[in-house]
């Protein structure tokens, strides 16, 4: 065998090890998503350990027990000025989990975020309680009703966003009074 047909067999081999290794994993993460009973909420490395666990506060408060994946996620662009928003995805018809995506801007204060982020986790139970459903790319049905174009409805309308700028304030200023000698600061 020519140095060549080695080295090709040598690329097979270690593909075929890579690819193996892969499928491997992923039937670890289905093994843990599948054992998990309570949300699971992670934070990717630019959020602050406090903010996670200010979510978790907020889950307990909402009495969210669902096995939902929450993943908060900081960026620098977010879309119509609003200060987070938060997208999900429901598997659970299909035997799966429900996963949830809070985007929060990273240019505000560390005081806004988590009153974002309360805000949010009250969507989150709007989702898991089936509340809030999106029936499709543009609308959504609110306690059982109709769906409706979400765009046809204003921002102040829509009973879900009164619901969790209520809730939302409540749930901030409870985590605020209970965790007086936490800093608001967002030092990891
Ligand atoms: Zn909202």
């Amino acid at each position: 065998m020519n140095i060549y047909a080695k080295l090709l067999l040598i690329w097979l081999a270690a593909g075929l090890v890579s690819w193996k290794s892969d499928l491997v994993d992923k039937s670890e993460i289905r093994r843990e998503l599948s054992a998990s009973t309570s949300p699971v909420i992670l934070g990717n490395k630019f959020v602050p350990e406090n903010l996670v666990a200010q979510a978790y506060y907020y889950a307990e408060q909402l009495k969210i027990k669902d096995d939902a994946h929450i993943m908060i996620s900081l960026r620098s662009h977010l879309p119509n000025q609003v200060s987070g928003y938060t997208v999900y995805n429901d598997d659970r018809s299909n035997g799966g989990t429900i996963q949830v995506h809070i985007m929060l801007g990273e240019r505000f204060s560390f005081a806004q975020q988590s009153r974002t982020l309360a805000h949010e986790m009250v969507h989150v139970e709007q989702f898991v309680t089936k509340k809030l459903v999106k029936c499709d790319a543009k609308r959504y049905s609110w306690n059982g009703g109709p769906c409706d174009h979400v765009a046809r409805i204003s921002y102040r309308s829509r009973a879900w966003e009164q619901e969790a700028q209520r809730k939302g304030s409540q749930l901030y200023i409870r985590y605020r009074r209970s965790h007086a000698n936490t800093a608001l600061t967002s030092a990891k």
